[in-house]
């Protein structure tokens, strides 16, 4: 790999944040520390929390010129959070991380040593999970899945912790969609993109926001925006149903056929309504599904409200770089 990417950049790390007064204070403490050998500036995203997070970020940003954050109306969703982010951020450089220190700010030096060799993704891979065994079992299906099905490539065990160049947050800028999977969207922007590995620690403190539906929901948006093979599927189990019940007349023919009584019919009849109810139900579910989504994407509605924004964000620039900004 050439090195590319030489001049001096000045790099943003964007924090979405749902509720984190708990781990807020050594989060701030860790970056007030954080020597990335460049100019940095952070930005958090409050997304609608309900406890002191904002509080505590208005006090920060008052105090340290290197902070910024903005806050949406109500809870919008970490993907969206993350989306504001990137469409914020400013300078060369756009790394993405959990406010709850599970991504450690200070691997970025290794990310940015990465980017300096050429590439223009660097993303964290996870390789050992400190979640229960039916998350880890949950967690490596999606994965395995996705790798299975998605019309793009998306690293195993990667999350949306990533360092990002300028020209890759400005096209996922540019992508429209609503129902956004950042990481599904950053491997489809293509570039040349590699992996960290990292044992990612425990939450530092507070709770994670991510429960069972969250997280269902995250796998679906996941799976339907990369892939259109739950469609496939669907035609194939539809085929296969039928296929089944063609079977099932030939057995009843050739028992009709060979004289015998044929069997009472109760039994069958009801297994046959159930079987193909059951795969008409679940055929429309994902119809459904992607219906719901074009219903999302056509309403046109902005990916989320905004309520206040202070620090960096409504200030002239104050780190030099190297392009042009966003519009905003
Ligand atoms: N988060 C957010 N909005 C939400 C849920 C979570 O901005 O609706 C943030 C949260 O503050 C954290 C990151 O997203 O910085 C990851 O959340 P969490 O730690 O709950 O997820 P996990 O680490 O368990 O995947
Ligand atoms: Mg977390």
């Amino acid at each position: 790999m050439t090195d590319r990417h030489t001049s001096i950049p000045g790099i943003c790390l964007v924090f979405p944040c749902y509720n984190e007064e708990e781990v807020l204070p050594d989060l701030l403490r860790t970056l007030r520390a954080l020597d990335l050998g460049i100019p940095t500036r952070f930005l958090f995203i409050d997304d609608g929390s309900t406890d002191g997070t904002l509080q505590l970020l208005q006090a920060a940003c008052q105090s340290d010129h290197q902070m910024a954050y903005l806050s949406f109306s109500r809870n919008f969703g970490h993907q969206v959070a993350v989306s504001a982010g990137l469409k914020y951020a400013r300078g060369d450089l756009v790394a993405v991380l959990d406010a709850d220190l599970q991504d450690p700010p200070e691997l970025l030096n290794q990310f940015i040593a990465k980017w300096r060799d050429g590439y223009d993704v660097v993303y964290g891979i996870r390789t050992n999970r400190k979640e229960p065994w039916f998350l880890r079992v949950c967690y490596n299906s999606f994965y395995h899945l996705l790798s299975k099905t998605a019309n793009i490539r998306i690293p195993r065990d990667a999350g949306d912790f990533a360092l990002m160049d300028r020209k890759v947050v400005d096209v996922i800028n540019s992508l429209p969609e609503h129902n956004r999977f950042v990481r599904g969207l950053r491997g489809w922007v293509g570039f040349q993109q590699v992996g960290i590995k990292y044992a990612r620690p425990a939450r530092h403190a507070g709770r994670p926001s991510y429960n069972m539906k969250r997280l269902t929901r995250l796998a679906l948006d996941g799976l339907l925006s990369s892939s259109s093979a739950p469609l496939r599927l669907s035609a194939w189990l539809g085929a296969g149903a039928a296929f089944l019940g063609f079977c099932y007349l030939v057995y009843a023919l050739s028992v009709f056929l060979s004289g015998k009584d044929l069997p009472e019919g109760w039994t069958s009849t009801v297994v046959l309504i159930l079987f193909l109810g059951g795969v008409q139900l679940m055929v429309l579910g994902i119809l459904g599904e992607y219906l719901g989504r074009i219903f999302d994407e056509v309403k046109g509605r902005p990916h989320y409200v905004m309520n206040e924004c202070a620090g960096w964000l409504t200030e002239p620039d104050r780190i030099k770089e190297r392009r042009v900004l966003d519009g905003d």
